[in-house]
């Protein structure tokens, strides 16, 4: 078994994210993909790749307080993502407009990512890991198996009428339980995403902030294979691994 597994992943061609002409990263809130691949965003936008953010979700549910909640928030929520993707030089927001802890289902997202998909035509797609155990929160299981869904089918007219030419050679999973890609950055990269986690103001507060920064930090050095550097770890298939493969999760 075990060597039927290393044959699989002998065969899967995965991009060198180094190489990459454009990505997407299709997160459930505004801040979500700065805290999880903000290091790699600083890094990939810096080499001249063009990394588009697609967020699902208005961010208007995340409050204690129900007189900020709803609307206001999600102007506020907009303004710091703005303000942070300029600091991790992204190259275009997109949202999606779900409410936050909505009643919106996988497939209503699914299409609007089909749409999205065929306009951009990304080389990666990167989202949160829909199968991470432990993982609770709805907009995160349904931005993550929409995406998912999306990237395997997103040719089909069934889906959305048309079709398209493209491929996505890969998705990438970040908050992932099984990574298997360890993607090196440095403290530069590490300070901007910290930069642009602050801009989140509505989100954290200084303490929250510092404990939240020590958590990424240890994190990026444990992940690594090499001692001393730095690492954000995802969970990256060839889409043609999310469907019908078992194996998967091993690769
Ligand atoms: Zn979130």
């Amino acid at each position: 078994m075990e060597q039927f597994v290393r044959k699989l992943k002998g065969m899967m061609k995965l991009p060198d994210f180094d190489s990459l002409g454009k990505v997407m990263c299709v997160q459930p809130h505004p801040d979500d993909a700065d805290i999880s691949m903000g290091g790699t965003v600083a890094k990939l936008s810096k080499k001249g790749v063009r990394v588009y953010y697609v967020t699902v979700t208005d961010g208007s549910a995340g409050t204690l307080d129900e007189s900020l909640m709803g609307e206001r928030l999600a102007q506020i929520r907009k303004k710091e993502q703005e303000k942070a993707a300029e600091i991790l030089g992204v190259h275009e927001l997109i949202w999606l407009g779900f409410e936050d802890l909505g009643d919106y289902s996988v497939e209503q997202v699914r299409v609007k990512l089909v749409e999205v998909l065929r306009k951009v035509e990304p080389d990666v797609v990167f989202t949160v890991d829909p199968f991470t155990p432990y993982e609770v929160h709805p907009d995160h299981i349904k931005c993550g198996m929409s995406t998912s869904q999306a990237v395997s089918l997103y040719r089909l007219p069934k889906l959305l009428p048309g079709t398209s030419k493209h491929a996505v050679a890969a998705i990438s999973f970040f908050n992932t339980a099984f990574p298997n890609t360890f993607y090196p950055i440095d403290q530069e990269h590490l300070n901007k995403k910290f930069q642009a986690i602050s801009q989140h103001k509505s989100q954290f507060d200084e303490k929250s902030l510092q404990t939240l920064f020590f958590y990424l930090t240890e994190k990026s050095k444990a992940y690594s294979p090499v001692e001393g550097q730095l690492v954000e770890p995802f969970k990256t298939l060839p889409p043609v691994a999310l469907h019908v493969i078992s194996e998967a999760y091993r690769l």
